[in-house]
């Protein structure tokens, strides 16, 4: 026992201060890209032609979908200028709905907004997670468990994963969705009572990501028709941008709704 304590001691407090304070993070983290339509070249198309996930659109003047980016950078490392589209270090990136994960120069970046009234007081001060793999390649599946371990302490906020649907307020849904998938995606989403919250994490959870043209799958939680309360892009998405998303949809971080 005072081995433990001794071994306690000298370990001290490892837990990051988020939301008082954001962790630092690595100077290639790739988080909201910028976007300087006004130095792009007449006629030039390069970046959304690279693009894998056709997350570049520039019809309506160039924007990117965050809930078809890989963060690959792809797009960068064709265009002819180097400060059309800069990745920047924002790791805030968890909105409520799909069309406000589209970033377009000039217009502000919706982030998510707290739960209504009476979800947030039903989920404020406890919200139990079951996690679902469907499908993915496993990166977000472990960014989200990355949160349990004493360098975040996810419990710390009354948040938590836990093994069985009917013990969760709120399904995480990961991975593209594969066919062979659905059906365990639904009974889990059965077994969860409600009211209950869905969120997906990733770009294969929110459109199907690198899985986007293969039939096997079904793009995501919106792609199956799913009623999501938070999407959270990034492949995988940074442990800071998850619990960036939780904590905003739960009320917990106080910079507004708009980044
Ligand atoms: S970083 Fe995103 S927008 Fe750029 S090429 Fe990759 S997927 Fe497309
Ligand atoms: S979004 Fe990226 S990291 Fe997450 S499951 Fe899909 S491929 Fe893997």
């Amino acid at each position: 026992m005072l081995k433990i304590l001794a071994s306690r001691l000298r370990q001290g407090h490892r837990t990051n201060r988020f939301p008082v304070e954001a962790p630092a993070l690595p100077d290639r983290f790739r988080g909201r890209p910028v976007l300087r339509p006004e130095e792009c070249p007449t006629g030039c198309d390069a970046c959304a032609r690279a693009c894998p996930t056709r997350a570049i659109t520039l019809e309506e003047g160039l924007a990117v979908d965050l809930g078809r980016c890989l963060f690959c950078t792809e797009c960068t490392d064709v265009c002819p200028r180097d400060t059309a589209l800069v990745f920047s270090g924002e790791y805030r990136l968890a909105t409520r709905t799909s069309a406000d994960l589209v970033v377009r120069s000039g217009s502000s970046y919706a982030l998510a907004e707290a739960l209504e009234a009476r979800a947030l007081a039903l989920f404020g001060r406890s919200l139990k997670l079951r996690v679902v793999s469907a499908g993915g390649c496993n990166g977000c599946e472990v960014d989200v468990n990355v949160l349990g371990t004493v360098g975040w302490d996810l419990g710390r906020f009354g948040i938590q994963v836990v093994a069985s649907p009917r013990h969760a307020d709120a399904v995480v849904i990961c991975g593209p969705i594969t066919r062979n998938m659905e059906a365990g995606l639904r009974k889990t989403l059965d077994a969860t009572p409600d009211p209950k919250l869905v969120i997906a994490v990733g770009a294969c959870a929110l459109s199907g990501g690198p899985y986007l043209d293969q039939e096997e799958q079904l793009c995501g939680a919106p792609g199956m028709g799913l009623p999501v309360d938070l999407f959270i892009p990034g492949c995988p998405p940074h442990p800071l941008t998850i619990l960036d998303g939780l904590l905003r949809l739960l009320d917990k971080v106080g910079d507004g709704g708009r980044g």
